[in-house]
């Protein structure tokens, strides 16, 4: 038996780039893909569910997980612990499932040394102004805590270039466009195909009936 298995998409972003909108909309257009949820230390944000958008859990609990090998990939990002569970998303993958994983460059790093046909993804803003503006709207209107965020922002894009691809989130239809392109595309490679319709591989090319 062929053991099917997804295609394992990493999308990186500085916050205030637009990654969860578009990714929350990608989700929407097209079956047979999911957002893996990470563990992580921080603070639950209004608005958000334990299970949903994190498995909200406390240092310990992190550090435990860590030694027992269950993280695929864990990083210190900024001031929290964020990881991505293993078993999960070999499951997902296993079962034939594409997983994407929202996470920093530190963390696409490991992904890639272990998955080196991890596809990769880097959202950019349009412009330095749109970012700061994204930035800003995020709450608080504070000039120091809209400063961190930017150096943060900047620091995290320091890493496109470690990218198989680059989006730039303008327009966002476009955008979103693109990254479905990818996505798309990557469920058209020979193995893939190989693996979703062998049978029919097989019949159009048996050689039993009508030719010759
Ligand atoms: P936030 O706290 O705003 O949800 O996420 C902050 C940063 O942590 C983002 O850059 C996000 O991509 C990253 N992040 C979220 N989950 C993970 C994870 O499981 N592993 C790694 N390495 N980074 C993550």
């Amino acid at each position: 038996m062929i053991m099917s298995h997804g295609t394992l998409f990493i999308v990186s972003a500085p916050s205030g780039a637009g990654k969860t909108s578009l990714v929350r909309a990608l989700l929407e257009r097209l079956d047979g893909i999911q957002v893996s949820v990470s563990h992580t230390t921080r603070p639950q944000r209004d608005g958000e569910a334990d299970g949903v958008n994190y498995h909200f859990v406390d240092v310990s609990a992190f550090e435990r997980m860590i030694e027992r090998g269950d993280f695929f990939e864990h990083a210190r990002v900024f001031d929290n612990y964020y990881g991505t569970s293993r078993p999960a998303v070999q499951a997902l993958l296993a079962a034939g499932t594409d997983v994407i994983l929202e996470i920093d460059w530190q963390g696409a790093r490991q992904v890639r040394a272990q998955v080196p046909e991890a596809e990769s993804i880097f959202i950019l803003p349009p412009s330095r102004a749109t970012l700061r503006e994204r930035l800003a709207s995020r709450g608080t209107d504070d000039d120091t805590v809209i400063e961190r965020r930017m150096r943060d922002a900047i620091s995290e894009m320091s890493h496109f270039d470690e990218y198989r691809h680059v989006i730039i989130n303008d327009d966002f239809a476009t955008a979103l466009a693109e990254l479905e392109g990818l996505v798309r595309a990557s469920r058209s490679r020979l193995e893939r195909v190989r693996e979703r319709h062998g049978s029919l591989i097989e019949a159009l090319l048996s050689r039993s009936e009508g030719v010759e």
